[in-house]
Parts: C-alpha cells; sequence; structure tokens
C-alpha cells in the first residue's frame, strides 16, 4: 500500500475512531442514565439541573473512558506510523551518516512500502555506484604505483649496463680497440634504449593527459600503410620475415594524423618482427572496406599471446609472460598507444591469438565516401 493511501486512511481512522466510540458512549451512558433517572436526564439535556453526585461520577467515567480510548487508539496510531515510516527512514539517514564516514558497506534496506522500497532501491544503487568508484580509484592508484615502479626499473637497467661499460673502458678492461668499439656500442644501444623509452613515456603521458595534438586531415590509408611497411623493408630481409600485402587497389581515405597512425602501424610491424617464431616467419598486412569503415589486418605466425594475457596487451606497461623473460626489447607501451591513437581517430583496435601459432591484431577506422571529400 502506498504511503499516501496510507497517510489518509491513518488521518481519517484518527477522527472517525474517538468520536464513533464517544458517540457510542454517549448514547450507551444516556440510556443508563434515562432509565435510572428519567427526570435527571431532561435536565442534562436543559442544562437547567442541579448536578446531583451520581451524574458527577457517570461523566467522570465517561470522560475518563473517553481519553483512555482517544489515548490508546493515539499511541496505535503512532506506533504503528513510527514502525512503517520513521523506523525505515532513521535506518535510511544512519546509513547516510555510515557513508558520509566512508563507511560503503551498510546496506540500505527497504521496508514493505513502495515509496520506501523506491527510496532505499535508489539509495542501494547509489551506494553500489559509489563502491564500484571507490574501487576503480583503488586500482588506479595502485595501477600508477606499478607503472612507477616499473619505470624506475626499465631505465635503470640500460642505465646499469651504461655504467658498467663505461668503466670497463676506464679501468681499461676494453684494452683492445675492438673491445672498446664493441662497449662503445653497446653504450650506444642502450643510449638508444632510454632515448626511446623515454619517448614511448612522453607520447603515453601526453595521450593519458590528452595533451597530444592531431594534425588531422585526409589521408589515403592504403598508401600510409605501403609505404610504412616499405620502410621496414630492411628489418623484415635481416629478420628473415615474409612480408605480404593484400591492399586495395583503389585509394580509401581517412581523416586522421598521418604521423600518428604510422606510429601505430610501426609498432604493429615492430611487434610482428619482435615476437617472430624461430621458424619461417611472415606477416600478413591486409585491408577491406567494411560499410563505412576500414579494416586493417596485422597477421604473423609468430609466438602468439595465451587467452589469459590477450585481455591485458593494450594496457600501459603489460607484457606478456614470453616477452618478459625474454631479450625481446620492449616497454610495453606500445599497443596502449596504438589504441589510445586509434580510439581518438575513432576506431577499434583490437587482437586474436594463439599461444605459439600467431597474433592478429585489426584496427577499424570510420572512412570518409569520395562525396564528403
Ligand atoms: P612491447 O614494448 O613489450 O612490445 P607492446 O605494448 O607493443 O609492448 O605489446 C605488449 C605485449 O603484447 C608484448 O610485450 C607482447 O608480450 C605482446 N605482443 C604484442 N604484439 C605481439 C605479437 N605480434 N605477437 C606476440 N606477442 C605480442
Amino acid at each position: 500500500m502506498s504511503i499516501k493511501r496510507k497517510l489518509m486512511l491513518i488521518t481519517v481512522s484518527m477522527m472517525l475512531i474517538p468520536v464513533v466510540l464517544i458517540i457510542i458512549l454517549s448514547l450507551l451512558l444516556a440510556t443508563v442514565f434515562s432509565v435510572a433517572e428519567p427526570a435527571a436526564e431532561l435536565s442534562i439535556i436543559s442544562s437547567t439541573a442541579t448536578m446531583n453526585p451520581y451524574i458527577v461520577r457517570l461523566v467522570i467515567i465517561w470522560s475518563i473512558i473517553a481519553a483512555a480510548i482517544i489515548i490508546i487508539v493515539g499511541t496505535v496510531i503512532f506506533t504503528y506510523i513510527n514502525q512503517t515510516f520513521l523506523k525505515p527512514l532513521e535506518n535510511i539517514s544512519s546509513a547516510l551518516d555510515k557513508i558520509k564516514k566512508g563507511d560503503l558497506s551498510c546496506e540500505f534496506v527497504g521496508s514493505g512500502d513502495e515509496e520506501l522500497k523506491r527510496l532505499c532501491a535508489s539509495f542501494e544503487e547509489l551506494r553500489l555506484q559509489l563502491q564500484k568508484n571507490v574501487q576503480k580509484e583503488l586500482i588506479k592508484e595502485n595501477d600508477q604505483k606499478i607503472l612507477l615502479a616499473n619505470i624506475a626499473h626499465d631505465i635503470r637497467t640500460p642505465i646499469t649496463s651504461i655504467k658498467g661499460y663505461v668503466e670497463g673502458i676506464l679501468d681499461g678492461v676494453a684494452d683492445t680497440p675492438e673491445k672498446r668499439d664493441r662497449y662503445l656500442r653497446t653504450i650506444y644501444s642502450k643510449a638508444v634504449t632510454i632515448e626511446q623509452m623515454t619517448e614511448n613515456l612522453l607520447i603515453y603521458s601526453k595521450l593519458e593527459l590528452g595533451r597530444i595534438e592531431y594534425c588531422r586531415k585526409v589521408i589515403d590509408i592504403i598508401d600510409l600503410i605501403s609505404k610504412t611497411a616499405d620502410e621496414f623493408s630492411l628489418d623484415f630481409q635481416s629478420s628473415n620475415v615474409e612480408l605480404s600485402l593484400l591492399l586495395p587497389s583503389d585509394s580509401v581515405y581517412v581523416i586522421g594524423d598521418d604521423e600518428k597512425l604510422k606510429r601505430v602501424f610501426s609498432n604493429l610491424i615492430t611487434n610482428a618482427i619482435k615476437y617472430k617464431s624461430l621458424d619461417a616467419s611472415s606477416l600478413e598486412i591486409s585491408a577491406r572496406l567494411n560499410n563505412s569503415s576500414v579494416i586493417i589486418s596485422f597477421s604473423d605466425n609468430g609466438i602468439g599471446i595465451s587467452e589469459k594475457e590477450l585481455p591485458h596487451i593494450f594496457d600501459g606497461f603489460y607484457r606478456a609472460d614470453p616477452s618478459r623473460n625474454s631479450t625481446v626489447k620492449g616497454n610495453g607501451l606500445g599497443l596502449s598507444i596504438s589504441k589510445r591513437i586509434i580510439n581518438d581517430h575513432k576506431g577499434k583496435i583490437w587482437a586474436r591469438s594463439t599461444l605459439g601459432q600467431g597474433t592478429d591484431i585489426m584496427i577499424l577506422l570510420p572512412i570518409q565516401s569520395r562525396a564528403e571529400l
């Protein structure tokens, strides 16, 4: 039953019950009185009689009974209101007090009334949402700590080896020109690693903070893919990876930042080379049109990614198990940067992979029709 109806019923009963009871009692009293002393009854009605003690006693008893009835009815009604409305409201208020103090464990339990049930349900929803947000915040805080530890670790490792090689040169351990040359080349390669890492970090943090600027224009995405792949021809050769391009012969236009998109394609090509299997390796880059978008896929037959790790590869600083323990360079930023860039182009990027068989990274980008150009 709704509170409104309940309140109406209560109000009516609060007025009617005492009135009806008093009328019944008065009638009873009048009947008794007329039977006992008919003359006195008349004098009450005409208000001229001198109040005899018998009548006074009867009226007092009647008044006490009437007052008692009204008090009892009032108490019953108050207890009822208290139990059905005030108690649940008190519970809501004490739960809100706890939430204010940061305790989100207190549940809002609904009473039997529709409105209070709805109110409790809304508060409960709010509490659960707050609880989720707090949990998300905690996870984010934890991620940031891990991120900081990872950055420190990733930068310290090449610095430590640079220090070692410089000490080797200074202490005379590198005592031949060949050795010195080898040491210097290693120092150079470690410095390049740090440079690449800091550059990735810079882009990553700029993307995270939304401070990266996109220079958008109409791009022929097919041309961009083949030019990017072309730049890697030497790397394909030296790493023995066979590249095949399955691209449409016509141009496909998208609005975007060609440098940023090139960075994405380069990341994916680099990964296919880095995570190749020892056997004959291949990378197939294909593109096909799908309604108002183009789907580009980078399919390799490399080491693959396990089912457990696949959902995390687009997270910042995530490196799947085999790459974490291998000598393959990386800091787990490439795919998260790529994802950010593709999302900022209103596109999607996702992966399919089987451990030991290979990986497909797919990109969907909205295209511009000729009429829109
Ligand atoms: P990284 O710098 O480690 O290569 P990425 O963000 O590019 O970082 O990739 C994240 C992780 O995803 C890699 O460490 C690797 O474990 C996995 N991964 C990405 N691409 C491939 C691929 N083509 N084949 C196998 N594993 C891959």
